[in-house]
């Protein structure tokens, strides 16, 4: 999985994908922006052509696409959500990475799902804390995966 660079992330919103099969290609149909490819035979979201618009992370069947945004006051994370949407400023537990270590993060933003799609969709801010994990969070989205 390749991470966008910090400037990227301070200018917008951008998919990160760490796909586990990749037969399905329903990303690269999904993207309306043709910013998805193959490499190294994997899909890769190209941040410059990326608008984080959130179709290939709505779409994705394995939840595997996460949008992810930098800001002055913490780290933005879209991700797929499955079951009763949560209400704006509620909390909930979101990995930076899928499969990665669960955090805190404050919704601030969520779409159900729409006919076509695999997920509905939320977003929630990861706020600078000295919780561990919280820092570690922020961690993975200044500097990339450890
Ligand atoms: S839609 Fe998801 S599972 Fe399918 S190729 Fe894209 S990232 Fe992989
Ligand atoms: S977020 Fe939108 S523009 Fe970016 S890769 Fe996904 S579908 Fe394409």
């Amino acid at each position: 999985m390749i991470l966008p660079s910090k400037e990227r992330l301070l200018r917008g919103r951008a998919a990160v994908i760490a796909c586990p099969r990749e037969e399905c290609r329903s990303c690269l149909s999904a993207c309306g922006f043709t910013a998805i490819r193959i490499e190294s035979g994997r899909p890769y979201s190209d941040p410059d052509k990326c608008v984080g618009c959130g179709g290939c992370a709505a779409i994705c069947p394995e939840g595997a696409i996460r949008l992810l945004r930098l800001t002055n006051g913490g780290a933005e994370i879209t991700f797929p959500y499955e079951g009763e949407l949560p209400e704006l400023g509620d909390t909930v537990t979101v990995a930076p990475a899928a499969g990665g270590r669960p955090v805190p993060a404050r919704v601030v933003w969520a779409a159900p799902k729409r006919p076509n799609a695999a997920f509905a969709l939320v977003r929630a801010v990861i706020p600078e804390t000295d919780d561990p994990a919280s820092a570690e969070a922020q961690r993975f989205f200044q500097e990339g995966e450890h």
